[in-house]
């Protein structure tokens, strides 16, 4: 049961000061010129939702320039992030139950380089943040006081996060306090996003504000390396959307990539990752129906593909010929 994708927006970049047409790159095998040459599809870049069709705007500005992945990553992910119409990721995201927007987010590069945070309060783009503990500190993780204390140490402004919508809703949320967190219902989500760079390297940058109205210090999969990003430069890359339990409960990310080191393709990847989500659920008596988990992946050829448990899950890809969001192959229909 299985959906093929199916192109519902597509963005020229022209105008975008791209360079277009260096995607395709052939490199030649020296050793037997019978060979047929390995096209390896890069600069490439991938992020879940349509908000990653502005997001990958903002990465292509640099990877279009022969720029590097880790910066278009943060770059992009930095568009729905300051966006505060975007209710699911850092500024404008819904609180807690307790009103407190609290984010989770996290960075790896090519070289296995990470930084992460989660449950930070006040900081409008976590993504920097956890940019900042990567290269900045002896660590790897911050959360909560913590992070806010070292975002504020390192010069970035405090702010209040929770906009005037996300507080009426909030208010009128209260009045049941049912946490009902619903597949594709905006009540959630996150943007991921993975990168392949015209030197062929590979980064990856996961950010969101968590499931609306979850409990005060919970962390989902978001910030946690493994789980909703995973990027090993000699494999491939994946990132991670939906109920942030499912995806901790198999690693899933990191269970992405492995399966893309045995040998699977990134669709057929995501899609045993999925299998594992599903026979979880099966296994613990659950219904299925009340969660959505979403995996994208990029190989180090430039191939990508992506699974996800319900239908509804889209997500944009941007190779600079274009941008478009596609509907990714799912478990069941919704
Ligand atoms: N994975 C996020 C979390 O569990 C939410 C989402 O992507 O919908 O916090």
């Amino acid at each position: 049961m299985s959906s093929r994708k199916s192109f519902i927006k597509s963005a020229t970049l022209s105008g975008m000061g791209v360079l277009l047409g260096s995607n395709l790159m052939a490199e030649p095998n020296k050793e037997d010129k019978k060979t047929k040459p390995t096209a390896i599809r890069k600069p490439l870049v991938l992020s879940t939702w349509r908000f990653g069709i502005q997001a990958n705007e903002a990465a292509w500005a640099i990877l279009g320039k022969g720029g590097k992945a880790l910066d278009a990553v943060e770059a992009g992910v930095k568009i729905p992030e300051g966006d505060p119409k975007e209710r699911s990721v850092g500024y404008g995201g819904r609180p807690d139950r307790d009103g407190r927007v609290t984010l989770d987010a996290c960075i790896m590069d090519e070289l296995g380089n990470i930084g992460s945070v989660a449950a930070l309060e006040h900081i409008k783009h976590p993504i920097s943040v956890a940019r900042a503990v990567m290269e900045k500190t002896p660590h790897v993780m911050l959360v909560g006081d913590g992070a806010l204390q070292f975002a504020l140490e390192q010069g970035f402004p405090k702010e209040n996060l929770l906009v005037e919508d996300s507080e009426k809703e909030w208010k009128e949320w209260l009045k049941k306090s049912e946490y009902k967190p619903i597949a594709n219902i905006e009540n959630h989500d996150t943007i991921g996003m993975i990168a392949l760079d015209e030197n062929g390297n590979l980064s990856g940058a996961c950010t969101t504000s968590g499931m609306a109205y979850k409990m005060h210090g919970r962390v989902g999969d978001s910030p946690i390396i493994g789980a909703g990003l995973y990027v090993d430069n000699e494999i491939g890359a994946a990132t991670a959307t939906g109920h942030g339990e499912e995806v901790i409960r198999i690693v899933g990310c990191h269970l992405v990539v492995e399966l893309m080191r045995q040998g699977k393709n990134p669709e057929d990847a995501c899609k045993e990752a999925v299998a594992r989500v599903v026979n979880l659920m099966k296994v613990r008596g659950k219904n299925l129906k009340d969660i959505q988990v979403g995996f994208i992946a990029i190989n180090k050829q430039g191939e990508h593909g992506s699974y996800c448990v319900q239908s509804g899950f889209n997500y944009a890809i941007c190779d600079g010929k274009s941008n478009v969001l596609v509907d990714s192959a799912y478990h069941s229909k919704v």
